[in-house]
Order: C-alpha cells, then sequence, then structure tokens
C-alpha cells in the first residue's frame, strides 16, 4: 500500500521486518480490512532492547545539552517535513480525518522544538554556606524509561512518551499501541535519522502484557510512562513499584463541561461540538459530561443535536470527512451497550445511537440527555461520539457532579462571571481546566491529571523534570 509503510521493529539499531518474526495484522477501521502485517518482538528482542537501551543511556547522559538540542531540532525539522506521510499513515490505522492527522504530526514537531530548547534549562543550584561550605543540587537523567502507548493518537502519544527522556538525557524503549504503529515509528525514525543514537530510541511491539511484564522485570529500567486506561494504568504502576520505578500515568477521564446561563451559548456549543466530535470521541480529555444550567438547557441541548446531525462522517481520507470511524470493533460495541443501558434506565436519546453502514467501524454522533446517575455511560469512559447532556440547578450542583466521579483529568467551563471562574478553578478537581475554551493541551504547559486519571506531568517544562532525579552534594572547603 503506497501510503502505509513497511512496519518493523528498531532495537538497538538493528531494524527487524515482519518476514524475520510472528506477526498480526493491522486494520484499517474505515473498511475493517488488514493493510499490514507487524512483526511481534521475540523475548530475545527485548532483552537486546533492555542492553542497547543501557548502553545508549551511558552515551546519551554525557553529551551536552547543546547537542542534544541540536539533534532533537533535526528531529523536529524531519517530523515537519514527512508530516503529511505521516499523517496519512495514522489516518489509514486509526481513522481520523486526515487533517487532524497531520496536525497531530505537527504538534509532536512543536512540542519536540519545546523539549529541545529544555535541553540547556535544566540548572541545578549551588548553595553556598558563609564558613565555605557548599552545597551542589544536581539535576541528573533517571535512566532508561520504558513508554507504553495507546491507539488514539499514534504520534502525540509516542512522542509525549519519548520527548521528555530524550531532552532529560535517558535512553527509552517505547511500546506503541500495536494497533497503529505506523504514527509512532514514523516519528522515532525522523528522531533516528535526526541523529538520535539508535540505542538511544527503540520501538518494540508485542503482546501489551507480555512485553511491559519484561521489560518492568529488569532492573535497567528506572521509569515507566504509559498513557491508556486507568485498569492498565493501577496493573503497570503495581509491577513499577516492585522495582521502586518511577511513573507516570496518563489515564482515562470523563470530562465535565459546567455551562452556565451567562455564558455565550452559541460559541460554547460551536467549540465544544467541535471537541466532543474530535477524533470520534477517542480522546483522553474530551468534554463528556455537559452539565448545563436549566435555564439554557433545552437551547443548549437543541443546539448540541442540530450540530451532533450535521457532522459529515466518512473515511479520514476524505477531504470532506469532519469525523472518521471508530479506530477498532472494541469501539461502536461499546458505546452500543453503554447507549442501550442508559436509555433502559430513561435516559432521552436526543441523536444518533447506531452504527453507520456495514463496513468498518462507525458511528454516528450521539447525544442522549436527562441521563440518569446510575447509568453506566455516566461512570465509565464512554471514550467515543457521545455527549450526555443534563439540567443542573447551579454552581453547587455543577461542581458536587463535576467532581462526583473518581476521575480528574480535564473539565470545561463556560460563563463570563470573573468571580465564579476563579471559584471554579479552584474547586473543581481536575489536572487541567478550560474556561470558554476547548484546548487543555499546549506544548509549553503540562498535560496530566489526578485522582484515578493518574499522575506525573508530559510537556512544558514539567515533562522534562518527570525524568530527571536530583542528587544533593554536600561539599567543605
Ligand atoms: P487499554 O488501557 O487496554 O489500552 C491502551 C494501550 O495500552 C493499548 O495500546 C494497549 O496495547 C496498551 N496496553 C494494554 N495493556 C497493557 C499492558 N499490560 N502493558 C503495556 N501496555 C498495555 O485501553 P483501551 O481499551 O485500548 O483504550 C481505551 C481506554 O484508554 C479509554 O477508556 C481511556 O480511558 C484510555 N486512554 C487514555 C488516554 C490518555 O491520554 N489518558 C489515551 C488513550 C486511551
Amino acid at each position: 500500500m503506497s501510503d502505509y509503510p513497511e512496519l518493523r521493529l528498531l532495537v538497538g539499531g538493528e531494524v527487524i521486518s515482519a518476514s524475520a518474526r510472528e506477526t498480526i495484522d493491522v486494520l484499517n477501521p474505515a473498511t475493517g480490512e488488514a493493510i499490514a502485517a507487524l512483526p511481534l518482538a521475540t523475548a530475545a528482542d527485548l532483552d537486546a532492547a533492555l542492553e542497547a537501551a543501557k548502553t545508549g543511556f551511558a552515551k546519551w547522559r554525557k553529551t551536552s545539552a547543546d547537542e542534544r538540542e541540536g539533534v532533537l531540532r533535526r528531529g523536529a525539522a524531519l517530523i515537519r517535513e514527512r508530516s503529511k506521510e505521516i499523517g496519512a499513515a495514522i489516518t489509514r490505522e486509526q481513522g481520523k480525518p486526515l487533517k487532524e492527522a497531520i496536525g497531530e504530526v505537527i504538534y509532536c514537531a512543536m512540542l519536540l522544538e519545546f523539549y529541545a530548547g529544555e535541553c540547556k534549562r535544566q540548572y541545578g543550584r549551588t548553595l553556598v554556606r558563609p564558613d565555605g561550605q557548599r552545597v551542589e543540587v544536581r539535576h541528573e537523567p533517571v535512566g532508561p524509561v520504558a513508554g507504553f502507548s495507546a491507539w488514539n493518537f499514534p504520534a502525540l502519544n509516542v512522542m509525549r512518551k519519548i520527548g521528555g527522556p530524550l531532552a532529560a538525557g535517558c535512553s527509552v524503549v517505547v511500546k506503541p499501541s500495536e494497533e497503529t504503529p505506523a504514527g509512532g515509528l514514523g516519528i522515532v525514525q525522523a528522531l533516528i535519522d535526526g541523529g538520535v543514537p539508535a540505542e538511544v530510541c527503540q520501538v518494540v511491539f508485542g503482546v501489551p502484557d507480555e512485553v511491559s511484564r519484561h521489560l518492568l522485570a529488569s532492573p535497567i529500567i528506572r521509569k515507566v510512562t504509559f498513557t491508556g486506561s486507568t485498569a492498565v494504568g493501577k496493573h503497570l504502576a503495581k509491577l513499577a513499584a516492585e522495582d521502586m520505578k518511577r511513573t507516570t500515568m496518563e489515564l482515562g477521564g470523563h470530562g465535565p463541561v459546567l455551562v452556565f446561563k451567562d455564558a455565550d451559548i452559541d460559541k460554547a456549543l460551536d467549540i465544544m461540538a467541535g471537541a466532543k466530535f474530535r477524533n470520534a470521541g477517542q480522546v483522553c480529555v474530551s468534554p463528556t459530561r455537559f452539565l448545563v444550567e436549566e435555564d439554557v438547557f433545552e437551547r443548549f441541548r437543541d443546539g448540541f443535536v442540530e450540530r451532533a446531525k450535521a457532522v459529515r462522517v466518512g473515511d479520514g481520507a476524505d477531504a470532506a470527512t469532519q469525523m472518521g470511524p471508530m479506530a477498532s470493533a472494541r469501539g461502536p460495541d461499546g458505546i452500543q451497550s453503554k447507549v442501550a443501558d442508559a436509555v433502559e434506565r430513561g435516559a432521552k436519546l436526543s441523536a444518533g445511537g447506531n452504527r453507520i453502514g456495514n463496513q468498518g467501524f462507525f458511528h454516528e454522533p450521539t447525544v442522549l440527555s436527562e441521563v440518569p446517575l446510575d447509568a453506566t455511560i455516566m461512570n465509565e469512559e464512554p471514550f467515543g461520539p457521545v455527549a450526555l447532556i443534563n439540567p443542573m440547578k447551579g454552581e453547587a450542583e455543577m461542581v458536587a457532579e463535576a467532581n462526583r466521579l473518581p476521575y480528574g483529568l480535564a473539565a470545561y467551563a463556560w460563563t463570563q462571571d470573573v468571580s465564579r471562574r476563579m471559584r471554579l478553578a479552584s474547586d473543581i478537581e481536575a489536572g487541567m481546566i478550560a474556561i470558554n475554551a476547548a484546548s487543555v493541551s499546549a506544548a509549553d504547559a503540562p498535560f496530566g491529571g489526578s485522582k484515578w486519571s493518574g499522575y506525573g506531568l508530559e510537556d512544558g517544562a514539567e515533562g522534562v523534570a518527570a525524568c530527571m532525579q536530583s542528587k544533593t552534594v554536600h561539599e567543605n572547603a
């Protein structure tokens, strides 16, 4: 297939192709058909990757900040140059519209450029005592990192696993999702072509639980970073605890959106409907529970339904498509059972609710309203194109509902009242809050959650700090 690359493992400078290993098929979610064979790493490959990561770390940690910055900038330039090609592969394996896929790749370059600059901002400090004693605080890279990422952002999730470690001076073994391998491979190949030594950044695929158990059992790995579900995050955190490895966990959410009657409702509708159906709702920070002050509830729900019905769903490779298929067969199956449960418990189905066609993994943009709190979908992340819209009595009730779940990733609020904005910024339990906005992500700002949505941060200066450990040296004159 011309717009989909040959898949491979990148282990310590060796490129291992599909013909050399057991394989699994990668599917195009728009058709359900296999588009490529993905090689799976053997235990010996994983051991080789660990040894290479050890050697790579010993070298990379000694490089100067300027050298690391230069290499990362060259990698970022190549990612920009290859953005259309990597984007096209992402659309084929994951389904999102091509424009979104290319935007994802460009964002990877922006993030890497920010991290490149951070290489030389890893300052230590020296405390000088009156008696001549000095205390030196040094920040050192934590060691080889194992990264595991999900399929919803095939390139960006991988960049978030490797960018901070590489800037800090760590080596990385990353396992992108087996369902969407090309996006991450494209990013890592650009970094290697830009000058990152092959032992410093490696890519493996396999049976996820077997790969993570193998890598985490090794004392070579000093940090684990994961993007995916809370259930798997808890499992990996337990494995990491066995060897006191550091962890960064970017897990699920259940984004509340508080819409007050004083808000610019049309603007809120335009922006939040766009955000809800982006990537078919398969976004960890997707807005999900719309908590709307009752005076404007009907207007908001009707406006949302109108926008949901207008979304053009189709193959992401088609330029007219606004929402592609879901990434795998699990997507529409999961949405169907959660919508049926909600309707059975009394929710109103205001738009969508059905699969589309019998080919690929398409699902209609869906709106449920007046959804009872005991419906599964009000408690478990739908991770699909479904908005839940409920009328609320006022700020106290809205904040209580926003905080009811154990998740705390992204939250959104729409209000013109400045005092209220300050209260919400303080009272909502979330790692990120957008007020009168939909974006919670910027290369120079930390990205991460609270409660069951995880801990540890990516992006921003914090993304590099998370890959450093401090050492304090006390010295007498
Ligand atoms: P999942 O956690 O089962 O899988 C996510 C990724 O983790 C996949 O690529 C999978 O291959 C990998 N994985 C699974 N088990 C693993 C293991 N034992 N060791 C290493 N890697 C492992 O989740 P899913 O059902 O595929 O995806 C949907 C859920 O993921 C959503 O409900 C959402 O909560 C979560 N998610 C969160 C984010 C985020 O940024 N926070 C992003 C994507 C998905």
